[in-house]
């Protein structure tokens, strides 16, 4: 058992939190509820840090970055244990998807991060501006908080945590009350690496600490969690107008074309639905498959369902029992699906396999399960589900399909799955989401290249890859004239020359008529010499 990290600040007297294993429902630790004061004071001290930080170049800042990730991966098997311990996902899980994840952002911000924030050279078009230089810098906000939720407790905020300090921002990390402790190692490792403590604060307590943050002195907001708190989110950083980034719910939905590889696409499906027991931002929510395949497809999603493993090995140290399916977070989640199942039963849906919750194993398992013949009048097809359930129905032609996956109020993923790639990627383009993937699911969240986000209520902005790191510096145009000498054409001296001049430079740049376009350059020199600019 690894020894868990704790937050600097309990005062006595503080109000605290327990953080249960969601599968034995053991009391893993107790953590303050941190106030409103105490999160100010944090903000104060990142705000102080992060001016040295902002003037520690690049490459040194990577340097420590490149540590903490040498440090993670010899010490890949305790974090897994923290993630997997409270948040009920296999060790195996918390490796491929989380620690896996963090160490490719940190090879992705050692090799590029450097060129993002070289000057940018801004060319102008205009010939009146060709004597000046423009160039594109990139600063950093100052303090970034990071507000999380419980399902990727550690890739979520360390992605977007490493990318904002490679910018040269502090961070104010607010995670999920359910996984704070996979936050805490973060910090521990970065820490650990040499990043200065107060860079990096972690702020401890379930939703009123997240909107006192929001209430803080902090530059910019990055929100991942749910559509409900998200608009309040936006409500509130909308008071102060603070920059948001919106990382919110998915309905994702899977196409499986005619020409699909059955094998591949039930597995991708299976995976897709149950993988972090449903609980992925990016799950396979909805699935639509040709009328043609339609039954073998549902056959072959059951036979493979029904071999997954269902339990939480850590329940057993040392005689761990390898599984494919952990519990739901708590309760609530585990209502939720039970209520979408119990709907879409009741609206006629065919129920292949699970449908229930599995008290055997604790209070939080829920069977995987398959539901055939959905639609989408049943809450299972509209709302996110976040839990394992895999909800199919048939399309009979490709237009069909994409109505049926654009007849949502979310877009932040989907998937296709075809033989001929060339056609996948046609369909990608008629699918509102912000990420479209032929013949694999979830798996771009591992690509740190890739961006991630969403559009309509999946989100605002992103993370990941090059418009991840946007998110994280504000853009400074500077614009130098190399005539130090000259009184610009432009200026106070206004008049009928002034009109002339003008008049004709229009005629000049954007006339369709060469003759005028010739009388323009005369116009606005014979008046530019008569004019007296003041
Ligand atoms: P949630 O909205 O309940 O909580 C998220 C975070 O917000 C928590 O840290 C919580 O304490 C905090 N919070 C709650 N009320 C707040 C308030 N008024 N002001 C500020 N902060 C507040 O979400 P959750 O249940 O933790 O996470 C599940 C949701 O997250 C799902 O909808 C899932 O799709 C979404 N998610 C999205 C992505 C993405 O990248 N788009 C990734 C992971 C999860």
């Amino acid at each position: 058992m690894t020894t868990i990290p704790q937050p600097e600040v309990v005062s006595a007297g503080q109000a605290q939190f327990a953080v249960h294993n969601p599968a034995t429902q053991e009391i893993i630790g107790t953590l303050p509820c941190m106030t409103a004061s105490q999160i100010a004071v944090a903000v104060a001290e990142a705000a102080r840090a992060q001016k040295r930080w902002a003037a520690v170049t690049v490459r040194d800042r990577l340097r420590i970055l490149k540590r903490f990730g040498r440090i993670l991966c010899d010490q890949k098997d305790t974090v897994a244990e923290v993630i997997s311990r409270e948040a009920g996902k296999p060790e195996a899980e918390a490796l491929s998807t989380e620690i896996l994840v963090v160490l490719d952002t940190v090879k992705y911000l050692s090799d590029y991060a450097p060129q993002f924030l070289l000057p940018e050279r801004v060319p102008h078009g205009n010939p009146v501006m060709k004597l000046k230089r423009g160039t594109l810098l990139r600063e950093p906000y100052g303090v970034v908080g990071i507000i999380s939720p419980w399902n990727y407790p550690f890739s979520v905020p360390s992605v977007q945590t490493l990318a904002a300090l490679a910018m040269g921002n502090a961070v104010v990390l607010k995670p999920s009350e359910f996984t704070p402790y996979s936050s805490l190692e973060l910090r521990r490792l970065l820490v650990e690496a040499g990043l200065d403590g107060d860079l990096l604060q972690v702020i401890t307590g379930d939703g009123a600490a997240g909107a006192a943050l929001l209430n803080s002195g902090i530059h910019k907001i990055v929100f991942t969690g749910s559509v409900a708190t998200g608009k309040r989110v936006a409500q509130a950083a909308a008071g102060r107008l603070l920059p948001v980034v919106l990382e919110l719910g998915g309905k994702d939905p899977m196409i499986v074309l005619e020409d699909a590889d059955l094998d591949v696409a039930s597995s991708a499906a299976v995976w897709g639905a149950f993988m972090n027991a449903g609980q992925t931002c990016l799950s396979v929510e909805r699935c639509y498959v040709h009328e043609s395949i339609y039954e073998k497809f549902l056959e072959k999603c059951v036979a493979k369902t029904e071999k997954l493993r269902i339990g939480y090995s850590g329940a057993q140290p040392g005689a761990a029992v390898p599984h494919d399916v952990g519990p739901m977070i708590h309760q609530r989640q585990l209502q939720t699906v039970d209520g979408h199942v119990k709907d879409a039963i009741g609206r006629g849906a065919r129920l292949l396999a699970g449908g229930t919750r599995l008290p055997e194993l604790g209070p939080n398992f829920f069977a995987p399960t398959i539901l055939a013949d959905v639609d989408h009048s049943m809450t299972i097809m509209r709302e996110e589900t976040f839990g394992p359930a895999l909800p199919v129905r048939s399309f009979k032609t490709e237009d069909e399909a994409v109505a049926l996956a654009n007849d949502s109020e979310f877009g932040l993923a989907a998937s296709i799955f075809t033989g001929n790639r060339s056609r996948g990627e046609a369909l990608a383009r008629r699918i509102d989401a912000g990420t479209v993937m032929v013949n694999d699911v979830i798996a771009c969240f591992g690509i740190s290249e890739a961006p991630h986000g969403g559009v309509k209520a999946s989100g605002i902005g992103r993370t990941h890859g090059r418009f991840g790191l946007e998110e994280m510096v504000w853009p400074k145009y500077v614009d130098s004239d190399s005539l130090p000498r000259m009184k610009k054409l432009w200026w106070y001296g206004y008049g009928p020359d002034f009109a002339q001049q003008m008049g004709g430079f229009v005629d000049l740049l954007f006339s369709g008529k060469l003759t005028k376009r010739v009388q323009g350059v005369l116009k606005s020199t014979q008046s530019y010499i008569r004019r007296r600019l003041i």
